[in-house]
């Protein structure tokens, strides 16, 4: 039997397990149960060995994941076996929510975010959770403003008329979303918020640089008659790259305030960034991540580069008020509450009844501290980086996008110079199923991403593990 999270070897499962685990599904609900003895046997026989090695294996590079930390994994057992609901604040039933506020702040301690800037805070089920806060607390400020810079001002609320009504009172008639190379959740959140997922408009700089913002564009696209949200992808999930230089993100909030434009950052893996610290080597991370402070809200992840397990998300803003505009939960009495420094999660996002995340993000971060997660920042991209100059002084492979290693975070993007080669690319790299890499289109063709996510990172180790996967995929033959 094993409950520990000891790491493993095999990033996919092999066919053989795979199809074992799928059989051995019990199918039809049993009248009589067969008892935990039996149940606990099926999942660690059967069912667990046809599970992925994403958080176990220090080589499972796909999508972005991050593994669970000791003391993480420690506390999410703790969590379940408490099972608080953190929903309203009762301090003094229980010190979970006291918990969770604190670890919020911890939280922007690690990415020196300043507290009193961003009061607004709550935990998630992930990046796609606090991107739909981010789009709906966008969506509200900036029809409301629109009302308010009407002649005579009127004062309205998405909130309280809905969308329709509100945009009608304020007088708009288009909500956009200005972005480059969103993530896909900003789609959904486009779309669960009403304001729909044709509202998102590309500004990208250039073909060659499509991550970053055409900033003269952009300021057309602020100056026309939509209501707009402007949505920063700091750290773009194919490359990594950073949407904006601190100068950039200086100007967007100039004119953010100048045309009541919103300006929400989805910094899933890219927040991580705002803990390295400030070099030569890491100069275009840090200026990616160096105004992000300037954001009216920011959606964050835990479950990919803080290493705590799925699923845990974080959502911080300035406007607290609006938040609770959005979120309130009104009336039901007895959840109301008399202490008034911790907002009730209740109102401030999406769920009602709630899992205590809090509790393995707290562990980790207090258990392991801000220079170990620098650290291990710090490891994660050198292996990234090293792995870049293999393939940029390869003959066989091309880095994408092609230029300095020093840009690059701790996703490596790059495909097969022959077309035969990359089409199979990453089936190839993959076979061994000693890794794992996902495969993502950019500019049309297929391309292979490694993302380094995990605390079990080791870099001369995983470096050998990768060259040797890169060496194998070229040595096949072509047909
Ligand atoms: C992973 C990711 C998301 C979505 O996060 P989930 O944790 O899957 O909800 C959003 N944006 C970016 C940039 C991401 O990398």
């Amino acid at each position: 039997m094993d409950f520990t999270s000891a790491p493993v070897s095999q990033a996919v499962p092999t066919e053989a397990s795979l199809q074992h685990a799928t059989a051995s599904l019990i199918a039809s609900l049993p009248d009589e149960g067969l008892g935990f003895e039996h149940i606990k046997k099926h999942i660690l026989n059967d069912i667990s060995p046809g599970f992925t090695g994403s958080s176990r294996c220090p080589n499972y590079y796909a999508y972005t994941t991050g593994g669970v930390t000791d003391p993480a994994l420690f506390a999410d057992w703790v969590a379940s076996t408490y099972d608080q609901n953190v929903q309203v604040h009762l301090p003094r039933d229980t010190v979970a929510t006291t918990l969770e506020a604190t670890t919020l702040r911890l939280l922007q301690q690690l990415l020196s975010l300043n507290e009193g800037e961003f009061p607004g805070r709550t935990f998630t089920t992930g990046a796609t959770a606090s991107n739909v806060l981010g789009i709906a607390l966008g969506r509200e400020f900036v029809v409301a403003e629109a009302g308010r810079r009407k002649t005579p001002p009127i004062n309205t609320s998405v909130a309280e008329l809905g969308v329709l009504e509100a945009c009608f009172q304020a007088g708009v008639t288009d909500i956009q979303v200005l972005a480059t190379l969103p993530h896909s959740s900003l789609y959904k959140a486009a779309s669960a918020a009403g304001i729909g997922r044709g509202s998102i408009r590309m500004i990208p700089l250039s073909d060659k640089e499509p991550w970053r913002f055409n900033m003269e564009a952009l300021a057309k696209h602020l100056s026309g008659e939509a209501a707009s949200i402007i949505s920063i992808s700091a750290g773009e999930v194919s490359c990594g790259r950073f949407a904006t230089n601190g100068a950039e993100l200086a100007q967007i909030r100039r004119l953010a305030d100048q045309y009541g434009a919103w300006v929400h950052v989805d910094g899933a893996f890219g927040l991580q960034a705002l803990v390295l610290p400030h070099t030569e080597a890491y100069k275009a991370l840090n200026d990616g991540v160096s105004s992000l402070h300037l954001a009216d809200s920011l959606a964050g992840d835990a479950h990919k580069l803080l290493n705590v397990p799925h699923d845990c998300g974080f959502f911080f803003t300035r406007a607290l008020d609006l938040q609770q505009t959005v979120f309130k939960n009104p009336g039901a009495a007895y959840l109301s509450t008399t202490a008034v420094s911790i907002p009730s999660p209740l109102n401030i996002g999406i769920e009602n009844s709630r899992r205590f995340r809090a509790l393995p993000v707290y562990a980790s971060l207090v258990a392991h501290g801000r220079l170990w997660y620098r650290d291990l920042l710090e490891r994660q991209i050198t292996l990234a980086r090293r792995v870049g100059s293999y393939i940029l002084d390869s003959t066989t492979y091309e880095l994408l996008p092609n230029d300095n290693v020093n840009q690059i975070y701790m996703v490596v993007l790059f495909r097969a110079r022959s077309e035969s080669l990359n089409a199979q690319l990453v089936s190839r790299l993959n076979a061994s199923k000693q890794l794992s890499i996902s495969g993502l289109p950019w500019k049309g063709q297929p391309a292979a991403r490694i993302a380094v996510g995990n605390w079990r990172v080791d870099v001369d180790r995983d470096f050998g593990v990768i060259v040797k996967a890169l060496e194998a995929a070229a040595a096949f033959p072509s047909k």
